[in-house]
């Protein structure tokens, strides 16, 4: 009798079993081995095998990708949990907005829910490991039968999303297969490797111009309101093999403490659990630092969700890469040799570094944040509220109005739209103003998103240099959209609103009735971002653009009638080869036949007949240094070798002339985005050209910074941010600056727009 049962149980056990298959025995490959990769669908389909055959797997989709494909994540934990998420998730929303429960109520909830944590993979398409990793991880928690992962998945609701590009998992995975066993083989993608923003599709967590980051937002912040987003990425090839937070300095002093503190609790429990299985080059506190707004994670520690950032060595790809010691160095915020500290006590010694070695080492971070979140459970629960409560106390009576009657209302509107999408609550009164109440959990997302940022000057000697910002150093959003908002006390309750539909800018409407232009963007081998970001507005507002490599461009640009320059360094665009002081680093690995060359010789001339012609010229940032050197034109860039100057990204007050097309309609004073060392000069040209100066920065140096960082903005007091001058026939317009910085700086889209129509008005 015993026998039997035994029997009976054995064999349903091994059934079960059967039933889940790893991902290898589904795919037919081994999965992790040299040189094998999944696909986004190979690795769509094993999820929702795996969500078919096990009670503790569910898959979502999160909506559609830029270029159409399914975006999914899975939902893992024990069959208890899988049958009551509903409850789970109810829990979570009230802790994430705790106003009208006490502390009785709050500690109770905090013991009856479910840790939530969310775990994305891949957002950076040729950061790839994570988005097999997954697969063996889903796998594993779907089969395991022993008694610690039966006590995290009791304990824990995990959110999978393996990857967070779809479309640029397929492209890495197509062209990484079309060129394997090549001398290309593992090489980078000649293109960006998401539709529009490339890697940037990493800075747009607080602006959400993409799709994929809005579906992604919404499952965040409007359906699971998970308690800890870990966001798995990889990085160069040379130095440690693994960061885990605690992060870098600079601290965004808004950022409640809490949220670094329980990131270093997960981090130093995943940096243990790997040490202990003799997992060399760890490191904290290193290059990425605890103030940057935009990355995934990142937006999240504002909205009282603790979010990590794990950054693991790059092999090529799927293909083994052999590191010579002498080769390993530091050099970055946090590890200025290569050796033993105490954020990095164990350095990896050179070797073999395969994307098996990346994959384990998430593996075990993976499995470590499980433990910590089943371990905490209760702590992390509550601790969503405690932050919330203080956020809600943080807001008090005050408010942010954003009055009807303003310069650009459509884009006033947009900036609500956008507040209202990130969950913050919106009141409009009889009049049209929009009312923010600051007394709500996202109290410190508001003040970090409409506010003007100081950068924190943290030195770690007496005497040293400040530590430099990992991204950009602003994003206050009503300067760099051009939007009046007011902080004030909140008089009354207005109007809830919930749906919000901005009308159409101005300068749109002014040139609707025009006959669109034909426009052409110079697209470099290897990809742009700024290329992509120029796209991606153009499309937007239905320019359909067309995006020109280097051949295309010395065949002739007759049929266009405008060409940008996007913000793309001159040696880049003339050659294709990086500029860089003597000794520096110049090689980058060869790209395939198909897809060399840059704009040379003949681009150059190619572009001069375009302008001669009668064409426009419109030239971003860096792009126009290009300009100056290649055409005859009264400009300098008085910042070209300015020593002592440096901007990492902030937003800064010039004075506009708009009584020319290019400015039409523009105020008489606004903020532009720059991070190049770069303001203009002009002199009184001969009579072959005319040349107007649109736009100056400040006669004195302490009017010039608004949001952000800068050193030596004496030297561009005076000095012109826009010019625009005819050449020949045609026009050329420099735009110093980033006009349409990452989809954010609304308020200089209208001189791309005026630009576009400059000498074609009717
Ligand atoms: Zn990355």
């Amino acid at each position: 009798m015993k026998r039997t049962l035994f029997a009976i149980a054995f064999l349903l056990a091994t059934t079960l079993t059967a039933a889940v298959q790893s991902p290898s025995q589904f795919l037919g490959f081994e999965v992790g081995a040299d040189r094998k990769l999944a696909d986004y669908k190979q690795i769509v389909s094993y999820f929702r095998a795996l969500a078919a055959a096990s009670p503790r797997v569910r898959v979502e989709t999160l909506g559609k990708t830029t270029l159409s494909e399914d975006f999914i994540m899975a939902v893992v934990s024990s069959e208890g949990n899988m049958r009551n998420l509903e409850k789970i998730r109810e829990t979570a929303r009230k802790l994430a907005d705790p106003r009208g429960l006490n502390d009785e109520q709050i500690a109770q909830l905090a013991r009856d829910g479910k840790a939530i944590v969310l775990v994305t993979c891949n957002i950076h398409a040729s950061e790839i490991a994570s988005s097999q990793m997954a697969m063996e991880w889903a796998h594993a928690l779907a089969t395991a039968n022993d008694a610690e992962t039966k006590r995290r998945l009791d304990n824990v609701v995990l959110l999978l999303v393996p990857s967070l590009n779809p479309d640029g998992e397929t492209m890495i995975t197509d062209y990484y297969r079309k060129f394997l066993g090549t001398r290309y083989d593992g090489g980078r993608l000649p293109w960006l490797y998401h539709h529009y923003v490339g890697h940037d599709n990493n800075r747009d967590w607080f602006m959400l111009t993409q799709v994929e980051t809005k579906a992604m937002s919404r499952a965040v912040y409007n359906e699971w309101y998970p308690q800890v987003w870990v966001d798995e990425h990889q990085m160069g090839t040379d130095g440690p093999r693994m960061f885990i937070p605690p992060f870098a300095d600079p601290v965004d002093p808004d950022v409640h403490p809490l949220i670094w503190r329980e990131a270093n609790l997960v981090g130093t429990n995943m940096a243990f659990r790997l040490e202990q299985q003799e997992k060399a080059g760890l490191i904290y506190g290193y290059s990425f630092d605890a103030y940057w707004l935009g990355g995934t994670r990142n937006t999240g520690w504002w909205k009282n969700i603790t979010g990590l950032l794990l950054e693991t060595a790059s092999a090529r790809i799927a293909s083994p890469i052999v590191i010579d010691p002498s080769e390993l160095h530091g050099g970055s915020k946090g590890l200025i040799e290569y050796k033993a500290t105490v954020n990095h006590p164990h350095p990896w010694a050179g070797g073999t570094w395969r994307m098996r070695d990346i994959m384990d080492y998430e593996r075990i971070a993976s499995d470590a944040l499980l433990e910590t979140a089943a371990d905490r459970r209760e702590d992390l629960l509550r601790d969503v509220a405690v932050r919330a409560n203080a956020a809600v106390a943080f807001g008090g009576g005050k408010a942010y109005r954003i009055p009807h009657d303003q310069h650009d209302w459509p884009t006033a509107q947009f900036l609500a739209a956008l507040m209202l999408e990130h969950g913050v609550e919106i009141q409009q009164a009889d009049n049209g103003d929009y009312w923010i109440p600051m007394a709500g959990p996202y109290s410190r997302f508001l003040v970090e998103m409409l506010e003007p940022q100081r950068y924190p000057e943290v030195r770690l000697q007496a005497g040293k240099d400040i530590l430099r910002p990992y991204d950009v150093a602003t994003w206050t959003l009503p300067l760099a959209m051009g939007v009046t908002v007011e902080k004030t006390t909140m008089p009354a309750r207005f109007k809830p609103v919930t749906d919000i539909k901005p009308e159409t800018k101005e300068v749109l409407r002014k040139h609707a009735s025009q006959p669109k232009p034909r426009i052409a963007i110079y697209n470099p081998w290897g990809g742009a971002l700024d290329e992509g970001w120029t796209r991606w507005l153009l499309d937007q507002y239905g320019f359909t653009p067309k995006s020109l490599h280097p051949a295309d461009v010395k065949a002739g640009l007759q049929n266009y009638d405008v060409f940008i320059l996007p913000d793309i360094e001159k040696d880049e665009i003339a050659s294709g080869r990086r500029a860089g002081g003597e000794g520096s680093m110049k090689y980058i690995d060869e790209l395939p036949p198909d897809y060399r060359g840059a704009l040379e010789k003949e681009g150059a001339a190619a572009l001069k007949t375009f302008v001669e012609n009668g064409g426009t010229l419109l030239a971003f940032n860096a792009g126009c240094d290009y300009v100056i050197e290649n055409f005859n034109i009264p400009v300098r860039n008085v910042l070209a070798r300015a020593a002592d100057f440096s901007v990492p990204g902030s937003l800064v007050r010039v004075h506009v002339r708009n009584d020319h097309p290019v400015t039409a309609g523009m105020a008489e004073e606004t903020a532009i985005f720059i991070d190049h060392p770069i303001a203009f000069e002009t002199t009184s040209p001969g009579n072959e050209l005319q040349r107007w100066v649109l736009m100056t920065y400040p006669e004195e140096a302490r009017d010039v910074l608004l949001s952000g960082w800068i050193s030596g903005e004496e030297k561009m007091t005076r000095k012109a941010a826009a010019v625009a001058m005819t050449y020949g026939k045609g026009r050329i317009v420099l735009l110093g600056f980033r006009p349409q910085h990452r989809g954010q700086t609304h308020a200089t889209f209208p001189m791309i727009f005026n630009a576009l129509y400059w000498g074609r008005e009717n």
